[in-house]
């Protein structure tokens, strides 16, 4: 029987995603041949990379300045190719989580950062706001969704400044201006696709302004001139992406799979807060619509018991993560209502036999 999967990443995708992508990789389209067999430079392939390249770009409603890049060595590898490509007096962070932290960390070897707000103080329960952002830095680093504590901004600044955005657990998931943005990054695993890609969103208008000699995969402005072939693509990541981009679609695009998260959240935290059992972790106004975060009030009481239920409802991937513990729900795109009821459910199970 499928489990509820509620891990937060790699994570669910659609059944009719898994169920294509199985049988693309015994029997590409009819061809006679596997997915993982054929040549990147093979036309069904280029193809495949093509419509994943304009279908990111059809749902984000990106403008002609906006390139789609699919790229490999995860979210963590944008950590340092940002500012090498960006980077050429000073930038600007916000220190909003744990992957946060590690953009600054990376970024500081290459050049000089200013931390311009952090709420690790408070276990990054909150999102800092109220900073001013300095006129003169070349860019402004954000992370929208902190994955690990389950925060998300609502609102990013207004301003001049190019703003960076890692949006690694919560792209495509509500619809933004993400024409706004100066470059855009996220890691495949949770909204995108299964792991091993990249989709990086940069305006092309920002390139070329260092002085710095890139190793030639660092460098977006090459990856562009390529349309992510610069090297031998991660064939399968890149195939089953598109699939679940046209899922997506299907769906009626990001503003109608906002309106379930909307619900599925809801519904969730809602359950959280009536609960007399249970608590969230973070300040109500930063939830994340992505990443429901919550303790058990009395764990040595009821933990065992709520693992079983837990279990016995056939839900997997709810531990908080190892800095946090508690219980952590990851509710991405592809986890239906119905996931999600049953985990509620659950809760009020507990509640009952308390
Ligand atoms: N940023 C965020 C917000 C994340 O949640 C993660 C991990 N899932 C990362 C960065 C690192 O991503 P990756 O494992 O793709 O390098």
């Amino acid at each position: 029987m499928k489990k509820y999967n509620f891990s937060a990443g790699p994570s669910t995708l659609p059944e009719e995603v898994l169920q294509q992508a199985a049988e693309a990789v015994l029997n590409l389209n009819n061809s006679g041949t596997s997915l993982i067999e054929i040549s990147h430079r093979s036309k069904d392939f280029i193809a495949i990379m093509d419509e994943a390249r304009s279908l990111v770009k059809k749902l984000m409603k990106l403008d002609d300045n906006h390139e789609v890049l699919y790229l490999q060595g995860g979210a963590s590898l944008q950590f340092s190719m940002i500012p090498y490509n960006l980077l050429k007096n000073k930038a600007a962070y916000i220190d909003s989580g744990n992957f946060a932290s590690s953009a600054i960390k990376e970024a500081k070897k290459i050049g000089s950062i200013e931390v311009l707000a952090s709420s690790k103080d408070d276990k990054y329960t909150y999102i800092p706001k109220n900073f001013e952002i300095p006129k003169d830095v070349d860019y402004l680093h954000l992370t929208s969704n902190n994955t690990v504590y389950g925060t998300e901004l609502k609102e990013f600044p207004e301003t001049d400044v190019p703003l960076v955005c890692d949006m690694s657990s919560d792209i495509l998931s509500r619809d933004i201006d993400f024409n706004k943005f100066g470059l855009i990054y996220a890691g495949a695993q949770k909204n995108i696709g299964p792991a091993g890609v990249t989709l990086v969103i940069v305006n092309k208008n920002l390139l070329g302004k260092t002085d710095r000699n890139l190793p030639s995969y660092l460098d977006y402005q090459i990856h562009i001139e390529k349309e992510s072939m610069a090297n031998t693509p991660p064939v399968f990541a890149v195939y089953a992406t598109l699939l679940n981009l046209r899922w997506l679609d299907k769906q009626g695009g990001v503003s109608e799979i906002e309106k379930k998260n909307r619900e599925k959240a809801a519904l969730l935290y809602g359950e959280i807060d009536r609960n007399p059992l249970f608590r969230g972790v973070c300040v109500e106004e930063d939830r994340s619509l992505m990443n429901a975060c919550f303790f058990l009030n009395d764990e040595a009481t009821y933990k065992a018991k709520f693992d079983e239920l837990v279990k016995q409802a056939n839900i997997i991937g709810i531990n908080g993560y190892r800095t946090v513990g508690g219980y952590r729900a990851s509710i991405y795109n592809a986890m239906p209502l119905e996931g999600v009821q049953t985990l509620v459910n659950v809760m009020k199970e507990l509640e009952k036999i308390a």
